[in-house]
């Protein structure tokens, strides 16, 4: 019996124009390899047989209610504008409002060619796709907003990169999979009504608050800058590093998308990247701020033909600039904000400059940046080893210490609340992913989800995923 949900598909409903209609190519053999169970209740899903998961996720049995499309969209890669990207190898199926009233995008990817795929086989192989359950988990666990995986399913056919690779289908929810490169590709094709019909829909589905303000399309500017200043904000304080911050991978609702490159820095370095196709490091830990607020630039010059006519009076387009310009300058000071709030908690101090001091002295002693932060509790309850052995040199780091002490103000606990123990670490997601690809064992996979979902537990059992790679390992590291 096929499974009916209560699917509202608005973005289909009122933006024609915006999408091409487009059903999923069939799997020949689906096979579950992991569905979210909880994220699935959130949802509203009922209990689903595992042959019965298989084929829905694999888009075999499409529920009644679904409507597939492509959804069309520009983007800037590394800094180049490509005017026509689009879902390649991804079709939204239909939204879902969820448990808390919430508006969420079910969305396939790795599904089969579309009138968007230009050369690529519209396939995606089964390592990526667990890989992006592995980090948007752990992200969702973090408290960073993002979308995440609520199944994964091996097609059962191969998919041919350098090699040839198990092949998958990941069912995607997001709250929404509008991104500022929806928005360049109506501005850049000067589709202006198409333009202002998507801003109308952003503004009622992100900031319905907006929906009457008489400068609405300046503030929704505004919101999306601040949601991302906090997302970006809270990366940084993980050590997050996504990877390919295309604008084409950056949402309007401030959640994280799109986790192939992304991975998380063990030593302390802003110049760290691990993705080799971002030769000059324009996607390096450290510039993903500026980055951010470049894109978000490339927000609002899709938006400023509607803020002024480019027929009209220049002095009219001049002030329009004139305001978009003053939201993006105000990025920084949103960002640092944020930065230094979440910094505060991670050392229990709102001294900047002890957090400034710190940092330095991570870079310098090389040492790991998330198993350093969590020593810190320790270290106030009067056990320093764990700190100490994070570091090549410990030069400086006794001064800080007294600076520290006399400065901090929160509790062990609060802590190790602020500072996780337990991050997708390279090598063990790497592990993980190569025993499920290559020998189809899940084991590892699903033993690191268990950690990555409690990172904030206090288990020496878990030691296996708290300790960073070994030096000569995480030195080579590469994600693409
Ligand atoms: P990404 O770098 O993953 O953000 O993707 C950038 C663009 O390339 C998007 O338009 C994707 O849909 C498209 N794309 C990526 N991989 C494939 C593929 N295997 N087949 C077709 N299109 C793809
Ligand atoms: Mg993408
Ligand atoms: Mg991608």
């Amino acid at each position: 019996m096929s499974l009916s949900l209560p699917f509202d598909n608005s973005y289909a409903r009122e933006l024609p124009g915006l999408y091409v209609d487009w059903p999923p190519a069939a799997a020949p053999a689906p096979r579950l390899l992991f569905l979210n169970q909880a994220l699935g209740a959130e949802l509203g899903l009922p209990p689903l047989a595992e042959d019965q998961a298989a084929a829905l996720f694999a888009g075999n049995a499409l529920p009644a209610g679904a409507q597939p499309i492509a959804q069309a969209y520009a983007g800037h890669q590394f800094g180049g504008f490509s005017p026509s990207l689009g879902d390649g190898r991804a079709l939204l199926i239909g939204e879902l409002i969820d448990a808390s009233g919430q508006r969420r995008d079910l969305a396939f990817k790795g599904s089969g060619r579309t009138p968007f795929s230009r050369g690529g086989d519209g396939k995606a192989a089964v390592g990526p796709m667990l890989r992006e359950v592995l980090i948007g988990e752990a992200m969702h666990a973090l408290g960073v907003p993002t979308t995440r995986a609520l199944a994964v399913v091996a097609t059962g056919e191969s998919v041919y990169r350098e090699e040839a690779l198990p092949g998958a289908v990941l069912t995607r929810v997001a709250a929404s999979h509008l991104r500022v490169g929806t928005f360049q590709y109506f501005a850049a094709r000067g589709e202006f009504e198409q333009l202002a019909r998507l801003a109308d829909y952003a503004i009622a589905r992100h900031d319905p608050g907006l929906s009457a303000h008489p400068e609405r399309l300046i503030e929704f500017l505004r919101a999306v800058s601040a949601r991302q200043a906090r997302l970006i904000a809270q990366w940084m304080n993980l050590g997050f590093i996504h990877g390919v911050m295309n604008t084409d991978n950056m949402t309007i609702s401030g959640e994280t998308i799109d986790y192939g490159p992304c991975a998380f820095m063990e030593a302390y370095d802003p110049a760290t990247k691990f993705s080799s196709i971002d030769q000059r490091g324009r996607y390096a830990y450290g510039n993903q701020p500026p980055i951010a607020q470049w894109n978000l630039a490339r927000l609002a010059e899709a938006l400023l033909p509607l803020l002024a006519d480019p027929e009209g009076p220049e002095s009219a387009m001049d002030a329009a600039v004139a305001q978009v310009t003053a939201v993006l300058d105000g990025f920084p000071a949103l960002y640092e904000a944020a930065l230094r709030a979440g910094q505060a908690r991670k050392l229990g101090s709102a001294d900047a400059a002890l957090s400034d001091d710190w940092l330095a002295l991570l870079q310098q002693g090389k040492a790991d940046f998330t198993a350093s932060h969590r020593a810190l509790a320790a270290a106030l309850e009067g056990d320093e080893t764990p700190l100490r052995r994070r570091f090549e040199s410990t030069e400086g780091l006794d001064a800080w210490l007294a600076r520290w002490r006399a400065a901090c103000a929160a509790t062990p606990a609060e802590l190790r609340a602020a500072n996780p123990a337990v991050i997708p670490r390279n090598h063990r997601v790497e592990e993980a992913l190569a025993a499920a690809s290559e020998a189809d064992d899940l084991t590892l996979f699903e033993a690191l989800l268990v950690a990555l979902r409690r990172p904030f537990d206090e288990d020496p059992a878990r030691a296996r995923f708290t300790e960073p790679a070994p030096p000569a390992q995480a030195a080579c590291y590469r994600t693409f």
